[in-house]
């Protein structure tokens, strides 16, 4: 038998915190900051956890060089012990697992940000390398689990900066292994549309919204994003979107609608090749145009 106690709910928050993104919304926008889009997040991390006892809370930053676990981490020892930090905010009253938890992600964001510089041109975040860090993690917790318990896991992307197609080809199996696991993959976008995404909570079972409204960010997190598959059944939730499901073509990560697939490796290509670049598979296909200039080479050469 189970209690309903036994069921662990694992919410893993991916939050986008490219800094070159995050920099030009500064500007853009100066009273919606990723400071503020954090708060928003603490606030359904927080939600969650104190709606059962058995809700349990991750939250990993994306950077463009890296991602970085802000909660759990490993200093969670280290906060407990020198605790004249946390009794401070602790005094109020509050349930001492949360001010715990923001106390943590306000430090760990802070190392976050001060230790990684940007450097190179590329400035996309590494979402996909975000996601697969948060499978582990998930798979991690339920190995750890004790007998009888399971776990039920979902993802929330708070994603900013624009989608790379560079990263098609992880993104695709991070969504895939996802899809494997029953792992739901939510996503809040914050400014332009993420085919990506949209792909992923298409096949994953999950929910996309690109929010009308920056601002109201908090509002959108707990309203569409706190209830889990079951109450949302219940709930008048936005409308699915409209899925973008255009590959990126391997060689040149252009998003094409019709292109050349290798029979062999399933790798998508915009122009005929003869070699799979891949899988170095040489297709015997009888070209006409391309066989002649084959013949003429040696007899010039001759
Ligand atoms: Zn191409
Ligand atoms: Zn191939």
């Amino acid at each position: 038998f189970a209690f309903p106690e036994d069921e662990i709910s694992l919410l893993v928050i991916v939050v986008d915190v490219n800094p070159i993104w995050w920099g030009q919304q500064a500007q853009r926008q100066p009273e919606f900051t990723l400071s503020k889009c954090l708060d928003a997040m603490m606030v359904l991390g927080n939600s969650h956890m104190a709606m059962a006892r058995t809700n349990k809370l991750a939250v990993i930053a994306s950077h463009c060089q890296d991602s970085h676990f802000l909660y759990p981490s490993n200093k969670l020892q280290v906060g407990d012990g020198n605790g004249d930090e946390n009794t401070s905010s602790s005094g109020d009253g509050k349930y001492e697992l949360l001010s715990v938890a923001n106390n943590l992600i306000v430090e760990e964001i802070r190392s976050v940000m001060l230790k990684t510089e940007v450097r190179g041109n590329s400035n996309d975040t590494l979402l996909a390398g975000s996601l697969a860090k948060a499978l582990c993690y998930i798979n991690r917790v339920s190995k750890e689990l004790e007998v009888g318990q399971e776990t039920k896991s979902r993802i929330l992307v708070i994603k900013a900066a624009e989608d790379s197609a560079l990263q098609y080809m992880n993104f695709m199996n991070v969504i895939f292994a996802a899809q494997k696991q029953n792992i739901l993959i939510d996503a809040c976008v914050l400014d332009s549309d993420s085919g990506l995404l949209q792909q992923a909570c298409d096949i994953t079972g999950g929910l996309y919204l690109k929010i009308p409204q920056k601002l109201a960010l908090a509002q959108y997190l707990l309203w569409v994003f706190l209830p889990d598959t079951e109450q949302r059944s219940q709930l008048l939730l936005p409308p699915r979107a409209h899925v973008d499901y255009r590959a990126a073509c391997f060689c040149h990560r252009n998003l094409i609608e019709i292109g050349y697939v290798c029979s062999v490796c399933l790798s998508i290509f915009c122009n005929f090749s003869p070699i799979c670049t891949t899988c170095e598979t040489a297709f015997k296909i009888q070209l006409p145009q391309m066989v002649k200039p084959k013949k003429k080479k040696p007899k010039i050469n001759v």
